[in-house]
């Protein structure tokens, strides 16, 4: 049993947190600051694994408020967040609710069913606790984040690009030193497109890939699923696939197959399982 997450170096001064095969929160250090974007689910103190990594100060971004991103940040005063996933940040702050569920369960009970659910594969390695931390600061102030904004961390620069689809307000960062796109889940293997319309998710990804010359790589916010030891980057063509589903979607030529509910479809192409809402219009 592995009892601790596992710190990867993935470029310089570029880390990749393996939260013991749940989510991959990732810390970009710059001359002056650290950028740590997510927390995970709250079970593991962030500070103290970044503070493993460098003493510097330390600025959280959210790739988007989903609960298994943002569970963390009762340990933060300060937290960066797209203005359009301000709401359910709050909302989440508040009350410690898991909002994006309709069975609207605790924080608490969240937590201890996914890590029981995780413990219970048989190829499981980590000793995944199953308790949140306690809370390090009351109160936070909520900092919204700028579309294409650039920050920077001291003779380093990283841009923040929307990526709204996962979430309303989901974003990606584009790190120029490392030339790596962390793309949090809004370009993964699987995932959901249910809290904009798929026009808007495609421009935003349209914007993304009109940046493609400026990384190679794309890391995801979490680690595999049948092992969970494993962090693969995945290719700029990941996002060609999207792209090809969306714009499949659009224009009819393939609008998915019906995935559940009514109004919820998927399509599998290339690299990508893709949900989406094909109904859902831009508020
Ligand atoms: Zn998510």
């Amino acid at each position: 049993m592995i009892h601790q997450p596992i710190i990867l170096e993935v470029a310089k001064d570029t880390y990749m947190i393996n939260l013991m095969g749940l989510q991959a929160p990732s810390l970009i250090v710059g001359r002056d600051r650290a950028l740590l974007l997510d927390t995970g689910l709250g079970n593991f103190d962030m500070m103290e694994i970044v503070r493993r990594i460098t003493d510097k100060p330390v600025m959280l971004v959210l790739t988007h408020a989903h609960s298994d991103h943002m569970g963390g940040i009762g340990q933060f005063q300060e937290i960066h967040i797209h203005p359009a996933d301000l709401p359910a940040a709050q909302a989440f702050d508040a009350d410690r609710l898991i909002h994006e569920d309709d069975r609207l369960p605790t924080q608490k009970e969240f937590v201890a069913q996914a890590a029981a659910a995780f413990r219970a594969r048989p190829e499981n390695i980590f000793d995944i606790p199953e308790t949140v931390m306690e809370d390090r600061f009351s109160e936070r102030r909520f900092i919204p984040l700028q579309p294409d904004q650039i920050i920077d961390l001291g003779g380093r620069q990283v841009q923040i690009l929307e990526e709204r689809g996962h979430t309303a307000g989901e974003i990606a960062v584009l790190d120029f030193q490392s030339r790596i796109l962390f793309a949090g889940d809004g370009i993964s293997p699987m995932f959901s497109i249910t809290e904009a319309d798929i026009t808007t998710a495609r421009n935003d990804l349209l914007h993304i890939r009109s940046h493609a010359s400026e990384f190679d790589r794309i890391y995801h916010g979490h680690f595999g699923g049948t092992d969970p030891a494993t962090l693969c980057s995945a290719p700029v063509s990941m996002l060609d696939d999207i792209l090809q589903i969306l714009n499949d979607a659009l224009d009819g030529t393939d609008p998915g197959q019906p995935a559940g509910s009514e109004t919820l479809r998927t399509r599998s192409y290339g690299s990508v399982q893709l949900y989406w809402h094909p109904s859902k219009q831009s508020q």
